[in-house]
């Protein structure tokens, strides 16, 4: 019997694992493939704090005050480097909305300035093309690893005593008297007293049975590697209108993205699930990437993929205690923003499973927030 179950290795549920396994609970985290197989692996895996909802800015805030010193904590490296979030204006309309942001973000302490001018975008990034006429920089943004930062707090909860059980798909989380009771798997019945569900877009497999439902449409998002090259970026690019985004890598591959797509709806299953973007979304990232910073187009393609997107009408995330049933933890819709909340993700589940206040306001990320709204989806930001 554990006390927790937490269904997804990705980065909410594995930085949750890592809390639970610390603070001395019996924890088994199950997932159908491995770590970071989905969102968290496909992922930009920008860490930022400009351009938030002002209801996430805070958790987005803790999170990067965490990212620091996380691979002490963890004891592995997390490759995250603060190197600051670029958002490039090409045109006068987008330097107003990126003044807009800046006056806006910086009331709020943020320590995000205008760059004015190509020449002083160039000061900090020599990479960036010559029709840029300006930019934002928040300084304290930055970027990690997925897959290292995701095998941390995996091995580091395991290192607590936590169990992994992957290969192993979630059927069911069963429940006896309004209280959940453990889960049903392909392999086995298991019982615990409390379930945290982190399984991204497959969320709601799981919570529809229980009459529960995120409002998500699931999106694609079409992502380029490219082969190590020369370091030229430290910063993460975005536009103001989130049509691309990108950045380098520690290990010198670019990793730059497309902006929200429609998804086809076909996912390869196999050890990992395989998402392929079309000729026409490949093409067209390339070409929107490589117009920020030219030398991508010259870089050797390492790695072509899709990734999908768990995107809520408002596109805030849900954490929550579900409080029907009782021990039901709920965090899933993270709408393209997922990767930087990940390790206070990890901390406020942590306090929803013991009963605690998290210190946050999670007002804003209530399931039942979606039966008072009636407006149109909100706008997708992928600026990393
Ligand atoms: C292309 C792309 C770019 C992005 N860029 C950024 C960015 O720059 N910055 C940022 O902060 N965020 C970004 N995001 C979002 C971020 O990556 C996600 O919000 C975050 O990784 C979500 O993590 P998660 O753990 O909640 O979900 P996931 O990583 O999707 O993990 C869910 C896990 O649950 C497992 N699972 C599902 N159903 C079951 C079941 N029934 N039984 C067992 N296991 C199950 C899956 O196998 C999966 O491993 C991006 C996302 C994408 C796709």
């Amino acid at each position: 019997m554990f006390d927790v179950i937490i269904i997804g290795a990705g980065i909410s549920g594995a930085a949750t694992a890592y809390e639970l396994a610390k603070a001395g609970h019996k924890v088994a985290v199950i997932d159908r493939y491995g770590p970071a197989a989905m969102a968290s692996g496909w992922t930009l895996a920008g860490v930022r704090q400009s351009g938030r909802d002002p209801a996430e800015l805070p958790l987005a805030r803790a999170a990067v005050d965490i990212w620091g010193d996380l691979h002490q904590i963890l004891d592995r490296p997390t490759h995250y480097r603060r190197g600051g979030n670029l958002r490039l204006g090409r045109s006068e309309e987008e330097l107003a909305a990126l003044r807009a942001i800046v006056d806006e973000q910086s009331a709020k302490g943020l320590p995000i300035t205008m760059l004015e001018g190509l020449e002083a975008v160039r000061a900090v990034a020599p990479a960036v093309a010559p029709h840029i006429t300006g930019a934002s920089l928040c300084t304290t943004d930055g970027h990690a690893d997925p897959h290292a930062t995701v095998s941390a707090f995996i091995a580091a909860a395991e290192r607590l005593g936590a169990t992994m059980r992957f290969g192993e798909e979630v059927l069911a989380i069963e429940t006896e008297d309004g209280r959940v009771t453990g889960v049903r798997t392909t392999r086995a019945r298991i019982p615990a007293g409390q379930v945290v569900l982190a399984a991204g877009i497959f969320g709601n497999d799981l919570l529809n049975p229980l009459g529960l439902e995120v409002p998500l449409k699931v999106r694609l998002v079409t992502v380029i590697r490219s082969r190590p090259v020369a370091p030229m970026l430290e910063q993460v690019i975005g536009v103001a209108n989130a049509e691309c985004a990108g950045r380098q890598e520690v290990s010198g591959r670019f990793r730059f993205t497309s902006g929200i797509e429609h998804w086809h709806g076909h996912m390869e299953d196999g050890e990992r699930p395989r998402v392929r973007p079309t000729a026409r979304d490949i093409v067209e990232t390339i070409q929107l990437f490589g117009a920020l910073i030219p030398a991508t187009l010259e870089a050797e393609v390492e790695d072509i993929w899709g990734g999908l997107i768990d995107q809520t009408p408002d596109a805030l995330p849900v954490i929550q205690r579900a409080g029907n049933p009782e021990g039901l933890i709920i965090a899933m819709g993270f709408s393209g923003h997922g990767f930087c909340l990940g390790p206070i993700t990890g901390r406020i589940c942590a306090a929803l499973v013991e009963g605690r206040d998290s210190g946050f306001d999670l007002a804003p990320f209530m399931i039942e927030r979606f039966a008072r709204r009636n407006d149109s989806a909100a706008s997708l930001t992928l600026h990393g």
